[in-house]
């Protein structure tokens, strides 16, 4: 079964010459696996990611989320497929620096109808789950790095989406901090979640099970690492 199926995607950018950001792409991104994108600046990774995860549409081609052909939606139906079946962890974090952690956690459930104290109770669980139920009145700029990116990854699985996209997610964390985030990563995999990850560094990438090398908008390999269980 697939979570995410691109067929020879392009998107072009007009700015004076055009710029093919991705020059023909076909991927297919199996329910329940663990993918990292690697490749140069500018080759191509964040454009991808947007087209995966709907927030933008490609030029040419066919991108289907979820049994669903998301190519030619408006921006409503995108928003709210967001909301559902893609989150998001961004390297920036993104967390509102007026809300503290549990109402930052709680907020993209407002847009699916949950009452209040649904909210607060599943944002509660969630940063139970990722270590920080002792931190839940902290506003962002009290807490660490490490603790931002995993009130952004609480807030990135509180809708229970389908699929997690995570760009740079250990950009700016030391050797620890970035360890406990990617064994998180893993905890989720496990359960089932469909991870995709951008990242520069090699040793980031070999936590997935395959690694799709981008160069100048196109695949230019894929590389399976072959998945180890937690057995092995
Ligand atoms: P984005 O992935 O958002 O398009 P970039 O790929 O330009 O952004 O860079 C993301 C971060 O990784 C930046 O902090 C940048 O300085 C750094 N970076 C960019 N290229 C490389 C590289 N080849 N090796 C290591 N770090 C890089
Ligand atoms: P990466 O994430 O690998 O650094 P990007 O997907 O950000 O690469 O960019 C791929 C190419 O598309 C780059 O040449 C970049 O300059 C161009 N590009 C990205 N976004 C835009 C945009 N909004 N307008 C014009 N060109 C863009």
């Amino acid at each position: 079964e697939t979570a995410v199926s691109l067929s020879n995607v392009r998107k072009t950018y007009q700015v004076g010459q055009p710029v093919h950001a991705l020059d023909g792409i076909s991927l297919e991104i199996p329910r329940g696996s663990y993918t990292a994108i690697m490749g140069p600046s500018g080759s191509g990774k964040s454009t991808l990611m947007n087209l995966v995860g709907c927030l933008d549409t490609p030029t040419e081609g066919e991108v289907v989320v979820d049994g669903r052909d998301v190519s030619g939606l408006s921006d409503r139906e995108r928003t709210s497929l967001r909301g559902t079946e893609v989150g998001f962890v961004f390297q920036t974090f993104n967390l509102m620096p007026r809300l503290n952690a549990l109402e930052n956690v709680a907020l993209p459930q407002l847009f699916q109808g949950v009452s209040r104290d649904d909210r607060r109770d599943r944002a509660r669980e969630l940063l139970e789950r990722v270590g920080l139920g002792d931190r839940v009145d902290h506003m962002p700029n009290e807490l660490s790095g490490g603790q931002r990116q995993r009130v952004a990854l609480a807030r990135a699985l509180v809708n229970d989406p389908a699929i997690v996209l995570a760009d740079e997610p250990s950009g700016n964390l030391d050797t620890d901090t970035e360890g406990e985030i990617l064994d998180l990563f893993a905890e989720f995999h496990d359960a089932g979640t469909t991870m995709v990850v951008v990242t520069h560094e090699r040793h980031v990438a070999e936590r997935a099970e395959r690694i799709v090398h981008l160069l100048d908008g196109r695949i230019e390999r894929i590389e399976e690492l072959g998945s180890v269980g937690p057995d092995d």
